[in-house]
């Protein structure tokens, strides 16, 4: 378990995963050009295109979680 369901995952899905940049916590799944809203998480105020939050993501995978 593990690395086969994740690639299952992103092969069948054209969703991505929306990380905060305060918290880092994912705050939706799906594909958009620009999100605005609250995140569910720290209640901060995101508004920022797809790129600063995929750069996030991209971030937070290069430290590592580890949570
Ligand atoms: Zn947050």
């Amino acid at each position: 378990m593990g690395l086969d369901k994740i690639e299952a995952m992103r092969s069948n899905s054209n969703f991505k995963s929306y990380l905060c940049p305060h918290c880092q916590k994912i705050m939706m799944k799906g594909n958009v050009r620009r999100l605005k809203m609250t995140c569910p998480h720290c209640l901060k105020m995101i508004d920022a295109d797809e790129d600063e939050l995929l750069d996030v993501i991209r971030a937070a995978e290069k430290e590592g979680s580890t949570q």
